[in-house]
């Protein structure tokens, strides 16, 4: 049922104008995708909200742009050019390529999954009077697979922490998981691979230099640390955001724009003094969480969850999950990556960067936290979350793309009832005067039936219909995409009454 809604999501978004395959006509480029005329609107209005709570909503937060081009010695000091690597192995049979820590986490899913029956069963059993804790505390079934998921949580870092790929492929073996595709349990040895894609700056004849396209935008931002804490006189503790493409080689893409080779992330590195990135941990995850429920995609969608593979850097690490339609998985990362990054830039640069703490009187280099958002995958949950199939009181159905109306890529649609008695004029006369606020489309084409079911389908929360009455007292119909009620309001309120439902602080409030 899942793959079917991801299916419907795929397919309504090629047909919206949201999302197309890269490079269609040359059947497509394997895991990269082009937004359309309403997915770069969708996009934007991500970013845009990002932006505004990141940096616009805190003082001390400001945000740069680096490029995507950095000096090779960036990507050893980070650690990326040794340790940027996935575990991955191959099954013989099917000769599919798998990235070893998913084939393991997917098998603890199952076994999770085992647990949620078992508390289902318990709950149709007791009904009313179930008490889930208290279940799932004394319940043997769920007790056994709660250990069995522990043990092999273990087994599986203490392998990868001691590098020791052989011992997980033993693990792969000993938990019987099979190939999905060709069913066997005949795999290759366990192998590292790096993900970052290389190409070379300079003729490539004589002395070329082998640059990356930067995994992670983050890096951008700690070798400007001192740049922007000087010019900008920023004191500590104090954030840098940043948005913009990084690149991966992954191993398996696929999942839509779920897991792509070129994406966006939205990031935002917090210095903090050291000894109190504990402090501001809680505070992102709080304030992050606090960002996704404003968007009212239901809270019952987000979970936390602590990652298994903590990244080299990090001495604490939580994703933020999210429901996608193919079961929870990683939206958002937070990372405590104390002074990993800033001491790794100052020993291969040779430069300070540090902090003058006039407070303390001293010098220190400070701890980060990040805040690391995919935007690609924030725009999958927010469509797949909003895409609605309707049965209405009449027998007919309706799809409706139920988005946050602040991020509608169009805000709202304007329709002469007619094409002719001067409706159009006085329709294109309502659309330029409204469309210095908002993002709005004018149709006059077909019956208003299917004006409205076609705003629906992209999301647009209001449908502004001029009628001859509109001629007689400057009064017109607006139509609520989700409630499909229409009022008759005077021109002059419209703006108020838009404006009202599609700013950000709506969202904020
Ligand atoms: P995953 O475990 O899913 O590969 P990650 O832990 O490597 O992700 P981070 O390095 O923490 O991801 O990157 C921060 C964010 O960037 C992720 O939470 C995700 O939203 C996004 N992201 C990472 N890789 C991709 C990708 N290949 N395609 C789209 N978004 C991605």
């Amino acid at each position: 049922m899942s793959d079917d809604l991801l299916k419907k999501v795929i397919s309504h978004a090629k047909e919206y104008g949201f999302v197309f395959p890269s490079s269609e006509i040359y059947d497509g480029l394997s895991a990269t995708y082009d937004y359309g005329q309403n997915g770069s609107e969708l996009k934007n209005n991500i970013k845009n909200y990002w932006w505004t709570a990141m940096v616009k909503m805190h003082e001390n937060i400001v945000g740069i742009d680096a490029s995507i081009f950095m000096h090779p010695a960036t990507w050893k000091a980070s650690g990326h050019v040794d340790a940027f690597n996935d575990p991955l192995i191959d099954n013989k049979d099917s000769k599919k390529r798998y990235r070893a820590d998913v084939l393991i986490e997917d098998h603890i899913e199952k076994i999770r999954g085992k647990i949620n029956k078992e508390v289902a069963k318990g709950f149709k059993r007791f009904g009313d009077d179930f008490d889930e804790v208290e279940f799932r505390k004394t319940n043997p079934n769920v007790l056994r697979n709660v250990v069995k998921i522990e043990e092999i949580e273990q087994k599986f870092k203490d392998s990868l922490g001691k590098d020791d790929l052989p011992a997980v492929k033993a693990l792969i073996e000993e938990l019987e998981i099979a190939c999905p595709i060709s069913g066997s349990k005949n795999w290759t040895e366990v192998r590292q691979f790096n993900l970052m894609f290389s190409t070379e700056m300079g003729s490539v004849a004589e002395g070329a230099n082998t640059i990356y396209l930067r995994p992670e935008t983050a890096q951008g931002i700690f070798v400007n640390f001192l740049n922007v804490q000087k010019t900008g006189r920023m004191k500590i503790p104090f954030g840098i955001a940043q948005i913009g493409k990084a690149f991966r080689n992954e191993i398996i893409a696929r999942q839509f724009i779920f897991r792509m080779r070129e994406f966006e992330q939205m990031e935002m590195q917090f210095f903090v003094k050291p000894g109190t990135q504990k402090e501001w941990f809680e505070y992102w995850k709080k304030t992050r969480i606090e960002w996704h429920n404003s968007l009212g995609l239901g809270e019952e969608n987000y979970r936390f969850h602590d990652h298994l593979k903590m990244a080299h850097y990090a001495d604490a690490a939580t994703d933020i999950e999210f429901n996608f339609p193919m079961g929870f998985k990683e939206l958002e990362g937070i990372h405590s990556r104390t002074d990993f990054d800033l001491k790794a830039h100052e020993e291969h640069s040779g430069k300070k960067l540090q902090y003058f703490d006039p407070q303390e009187n001293k010098s220190y280099v400070p701890f980060v936290v990040e805040t690391s958002i995919g935007l690609d995958r924030m725009f999958l949950a927010i469509l797949s979350n909003s895409l609605k199939e309707e049965k209405l009181e009449n027998g007919t159905e309706r799809t409706v793309l139920a988005l946050p109306a602040a991020l509608a890529p169009i805000k709202v649609a304007i329709m002469p009832l007619t094409k002719k008695d001067g409706l159009p004029e006085k329709a294109k006369a309502i659309f330029d005067d409204l469309k210095l606020d908002f993002n709005c489309t004018y149709d006059e084409k077909d019956s208003p039936g299917k004006r409205y079911r076609r705003q629906d389908a992209i999301g647009t929360p209001f449908c502004v219909m001029v009628d001859h009455q509109t001629l007689e007292d400057n009064t017109v119909t607006i139509r609520d995409r989700d409630t499909m009620k229409s009022d008759r309001v005077a021109i002059s309120e419209l703006s108020a009454i838009i404006g009202e439902k599609v700013s950000f602080k709506s969202l904020m409030k």
